[in-house]
């Protein structure tokens, strides 16, 4: 079976990736035994996805995913991109930051309201090749708060095929269509070729 290291430590995160990479042994950092610490100084979801792999990758010598993502609102210039686990600071609840979200959005209406969840997730291979693939889930922020599920900006990512926000979709269902799940399928895919 391939060993793939998981460049992370966040629970879902890893639980996710195992679930959709069955038959790959996905470790997690933890398991790994590695405690590093690698600075995302990238400017684009790709670019940090790599910087994360490569540094993880020259640790273990193994074949190593990392990911990255965030919200891009196009009304805001699309902040937080990049930048969503850092906005308005760490330690900041979500809820003030979706509602600091909401304020800056005040006037703007209908499809101006335009955002997206990214990710990108890329594989480092031992002998140094290098994938990278993005996926997105396409939405309008909502104009208040809505949902208990899922986590950070999930409350406030209305998504219009389903009438509701990302936060009221159940585990399963957002697994299906989102960023992150449709950037594994397609990583999934390619590394299922080269088997
Ligand atoms: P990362 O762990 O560096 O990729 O940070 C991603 C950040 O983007 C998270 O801390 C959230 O703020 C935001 N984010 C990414 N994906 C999602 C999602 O599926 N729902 C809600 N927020 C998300």
């Amino acid at each position: 079976m391939k060993k793939i290291i998981l460049a992370s430590n966040n629970k879902d995160k890893i639980k996710e990736v195992k679930e959709i990479l069955k038959g790959y042994e996905v470790i997690s950092l933890k398991e790994a035994g590695i405690d590093a610490d690698v600075e995302e100084n990238g400017i684009t979801f790709e670019e940090n996805a790599l910087i994360k792999a490569r540094a993880i990758a020259k640790l273990t010598g193994e074949l190593t995913m990392a990911d990255d993502s965030g919200l891009e609102i196009d009304a805001l210039n699309k902040e937080p991109g990049i930048h969503s686990a850092r906005y308005m600071g760490h330690d900041t609840s979500y809820d003030i930051k979706n509602r600091a979200l909401l304020d800056r959005l005040k006037g703007v209406e209908g499809n101006d309201r335009s955002g997206r969840f990214v990710c990108a997730i890329a594989v480092v291979f031992p002998d140094g090749r290098e994938m990278v693939k993005r996926g997105t889930m396409e939405g309008l922020i909502a104009k208040e708060i809505k949902g208990n599920n899922g986590f950070g900006y999930d409350p406030i990512v209305y998504l219009p095929e389903y009438g509701m926000t990302s936060a009221e979709l159940s585990p399963e269902e957002k697994n299906k269509i989102s960023h992150r799940g449709k950037a594994l399928a397609m990583i999934k895919e390619e590394l299922d070729l080269i088997k």
